[in-house]
């Protein structure tokens, strides 16, 4: 049996691709949003608006100190401005607002409100002021907002055009119904990066569609079903050339990665066409055969997709955001999506261990799993007593978090949680 066929044994069948529904359904809009005033998990935006005020969809809620913004993505009233747990496990202020009727805001009244008109504002003012910080100023998950102007020049950008996730086909989708415009951002990326490279991963069966349509000027790469070919630490510097360490952003190497969705908010917002306030959500799960991608507000709770999809919450004991592999648990149905939740994985009773956090039986099978070869289980035992210096001696920073390890250990341990805590510790 393979690898993979062996890790998705407890998930039964996950689906190809090819067996997801091909067009992209609308949720209706929900009756209240939650918005969180962060990005992504560690800069925090300052509020612009308090309870009781009526906003439009389109308006500038918050910004950052150097002027990233956010943006109520429906028309309504705040109710309140409350501490949340985000899907990746933030506690942050969010902003609530309860829909109504109103009419959005047009991007000119949006510009008045950020102190620039658009004609005058720069691209960088415009991807700002619009939400779309990617891909000059994100740096990746250890996120300090910085100015583009301490970066390095970008000289490789690499577009996500296949999520490294299975089950998830936002990014797929995306590419096939828009691939139009994903080659005029493709022209805009190659004027605001002349010396840069650019790459767009698809999944294998679509190369030579992307190709035949995007020209040439762009490096197609048709990337394999198997996920331990499509994690994206490993996937980008075997395009790029370029080693960047595990915790190391990207952009600080000079290389930027975004994905198809993040390349059509920039269009829109340097074309002026409004800000990013529209997610593209992949809902799969081991009761549903053919997954499903959906268009949301930013900031829409998870209950409000599973009942448009008419999917009984209570069929569901756990809910991740992301996929299979990666994905968290989240203990609230209530928790919204945002810019980076990418996926919904359901997951029934009968597909969770009764026993977890068993002994380790020392069977080898996390390390063997390992793509980039790690001693897994030596680096486990010794964070799970504390002894977090003879753990970093088995280079645990080298961890990409594809979740693998976990997925075969027989004891279900949390192996990439203790991982991840010995890398974001000191002591
Ligand atoms: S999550 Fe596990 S399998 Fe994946 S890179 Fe880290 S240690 Fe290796
Ligand atoms: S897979 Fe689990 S039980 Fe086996 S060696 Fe690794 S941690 Fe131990």
């Amino acid at each position: 049996m393979s690898l993979i066929a062996e890790v998705f044994r407890p998930l039964g069948h996950v689906p190809k691709f090819t067996e997801c529904h091909d067009d992209i359904s609308t949720v209706v809009e929900p009756d209240q949003v939650i918005i969180p005033l962060e990005y992504p998990g560690q800069v925090l935006y300052k509020p612009l608006v308090q309870a009781g005020d009526r906003v439009r969809k389109n308006q500038i809620i918050g910004r950052s100190t150097i002027g990233n913004c956010v943006h109520a993505s429906v028309s309504g009233t705040v109710r309140e401005i409350k501490a949340i747990w985000t899907a990746r496990s933030f506690n942050v202020p969010a902003v609530v607002i309860e829909r109504d009727d109103q009419p959005p805001l047009e991007v000119n009244e949006l510009f008045n409100q950020y102190g620039v008109s658009f004609q005058r504002a720069t691209r960088v003012q415009r991807q700002m002021a619009l939400g779309v910080v990617s891909p000059w100023t994100m740096p990746g998950k250890f996120h300090h907002e910085e100015s583009v102007e301490d970066f390095p020049e970008v000289r490789q950008i690499v577009i996500k055009g296949a999520n490294e996730e299975p089950s998830i086909f936002a990014f797929e989708l995306l590419l096939r119904h828009r691939v139009e415009k994903v080659a005029v951002g493709m022209k805009m990326l190659s004027a605001i990066a002349p010396n840069a490279a650019i790459w767009l991963t698809t999944p294998g069966n679509m190369a030579a569609w992307t190709r035949e349509r995007l020209g040439g000027g762009v490096n197609v790469a048709g990337i394999p079903d198997n996920y331990k070919h499509r994690i994206e630490r490993l996937v980008v510097p075997r395009l790029t050339g370029v080693d960047v360490p595990n915790l190391v952003p990207y952009r600080k190497m000079g290389v930027a990665v975004l994905s198809v969705e993040y390349l059509l908010a920039m269009v829109d917002a340097l074309d002026g066409a409004g800000p990013f306030v529209e997610k593209h959500v992949t809902v799969a799960g081991c009761r549903i055969p053919r997954p499903t991608t959906v268009r949301v507000p930013i900031g829409t709770p998870i209950k409000a997709v599973l009942r448009k999809l008419a999917l009984d919450e209570d069929n569901h004991v756990r809910l991740l955001v992301g996929g299979p592999m990666k994905g968290i648990a989240q203990y609230s149905h209530e928790t919204p999506l945002t810019k980076s939740s990418h996926g919904v994985y359901l997951m029934p009773e009968e597909s969770i261990p009764k026993d977890i956090n068993l002994t380790c039986i020392n069977c080898g099978r996390c390390t063997r799993s390992c793509p980039v070869n790690l001693q897994v289980h030596l680096i486990n035992r010794y964070v799970e007593y504390g002894l977090l210096a003879e753990a970093r001696g088995y280079h645990p920073e080298a961890c990409t978090e594809c979740g693998l390890c976990a997925y075969v250990c027989p004891s279900h341990r949390p192996l990439v949680q203790l991982i991840q805590m010995c890398n974001q510790f000191d002591g």
